[in-house]
């Protein structure tokens, strides 16, 4: 598990197995939800940050934080 940063304009979602950042009102492009580099929705790494893609990707309230699961 992981904490992810949020960026304004962007979304996290779901495809398949494995939870990408997408441009808000456009899920056609695929960016690394860790370092926001433009990917592929095949990759199952990141070819920027070298992080896996996680599963998921979950908000967890108590502080605040968003946490990626599933990339281990
Ligand atoms: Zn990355």
């Amino acid at each position: 598990m992981e904490i992810v940063d949020t960026r304004e304009g962007y979304n996290f979602k779901i495809f398949g197995n494995k939870t990408f950042a997408v441009v808000a009102g456009n899920d056609t492009v695929a960016f690394c939800p860790f370092c926001y580099s433009q990917i592929n929705f095949s990759d199952d790494r990141c070819p920027c940050c070298n992080k896996n893609i996680p599963e998921l990707i979950y908000y967890h309230g108590d502080d605040d934080t968003w946490i990626a699961s599933g990339n281990e």
